[in-house]
């Protein structure tokens, strides 16, 4: 069986085929950061226009490098949210017209189990249940996983997300969008404890986060080294960010482990291609006897063939698809 996976969330344009479960014959993707970079953030309408015009070259050329055609294909998997509506549209529209002119079955996926699922595109595979931490630009969420298709949100971000907040500090430091590589490069040659940046733990057993605070705190710190008129020591703001926010996000996921008393954890999402966040992660779940599993950062990022994998989990559950169905802008997996 053959699935092609079209992902148009946000500003990536991606395409994937997969073979049958988890044998991947291509991905293909066009970036659209050189065009939001000035920006210092994505431009909806401009991300939209742009996967109109990736859409159909990234496809063929998934299709190209897989050495398959079109009436090869037994399933279309596709974004239907959460995302930027302009740019899930393009490619959900894009899937339901080739769908209905190719009679190739379309199932609508939504990209928060594609994150989760992105971890089944590696060799060494997790067992059910598993927690999941899925952090990006967008969401910091931690999930049950029960099987493919049977997740259930155990706590999510009250303000920014992980990722969100990354590139705003990287903004504020200067970096261009996305900040979140840049910040975890300069961070390489900071020290961690160097600069004490809060860490908002919430309630007691809150599975929730919270990063606005985090993020001020960075901001006033460099205020006040302004008005002393010291250098910034931007290595060390880095460094002691990412500390504060990989703190809580390993913290709180060894707690959702212990909680609901399950040994195995996954990664997934933009941040979790984050190299401190990937050791701090290993280390403690060696500690607590959990075992890790982590997706190489190309598919912790957007890509099409977390889609497809999640669309093919789903059509084994007979999902329904209707012409008539529409784009969302917040996960039903909540
Ligand atoms: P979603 O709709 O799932 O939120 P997204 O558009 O955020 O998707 P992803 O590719 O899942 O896309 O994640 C991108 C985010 O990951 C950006 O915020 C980026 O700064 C962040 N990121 C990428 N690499 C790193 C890194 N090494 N360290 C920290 N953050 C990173
Ligand atoms: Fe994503």
């Amino acid at each position: 069986m053959l699935t092609l996976g079209i992902e148009s969330s946000c500003d990536d344009t991606a395409a994937a085929v997969l073979q049958d479960d988890c044998r991947l014959l291509s991905s293909v993707l066009t970036s659209q950061d050189s065009i939001h970079t000035r920006f210092g953030g994505v431009v909806p309408e401009l991300a939209s226009r742009n996967h109109l015009e990736s859409i159909v070259p990234v496809v063929n050329e998934a299709l190209a490098r897989a050495e398959v055609n079109l009436k090869d294909i037994d399933l279309l998997a596709v974004t239907q949210g959460p995302g930027l509506i302009g740019s899930l549209l393009v490619g959900f529209s894009y899937a339901k017209a080739l769908s209905y002119v190719s009679k190739i079955p379309c199932v609508g996926v939504d990209h928060m189990a594609g994150h989760i699922l992105s971890v089944f595109l590696e060799e060494d595979k997790p067992e059910f249940p598993f927690i999941a931490l899925i952090v990006s630009g967008g969401t910091s969420s931690i999930y049950r996983a029960d099987s493919y298709t049977s997740f259930t949100l155990l706590g999510r971000t009250r303000d920014d997300a992980a990722g969100e907040a990354f590139d705003k500090v990287a903004k504020l430091l200067g970096f261009p969008y996305p900040g979140g590589p840049i910040i975890s490069r300069e961070a390489q040659s900071g020290t961690p404890d160097a600069i004490k940046f809060p860490r908002s733990w919430l309630e007691k057993d809150s599975l929730d986060f919270s990063f606005s605070g985090l993020k001020t705190a960075v901001l006033n710190h460099c205020n006040n080294e302004g008005q002393k008129k010291n250098p910034l020591q931007i290595a060390d703001i880095c460094a002691s960010f990412q500390e504060a926010v990989v703190d809580i996000l390993v913290e709180k996921t060894m707690l959702a482990a212990t909680q609901q008393n399950i040994h195995t954890v996954v990664l997934g999402g933009g941040v979790s291609s984050n190299p401190r966040l990937r050791r701090h992660m290993e280390k403690r779940c060696q500690d607590e006897g959990n075992r890790l599993y982590v997706p190489r950062p190309a598919y912790c990022t957007d890509n099409g063939a977390m889609i497809a994998i999640a669309g093919v989990h789903q059509h084994r559950q007979n999902s329904h698809f209707s012409y008539d169905s529409d784009v969302y802008c917040r996960s039903l997996l909540a």
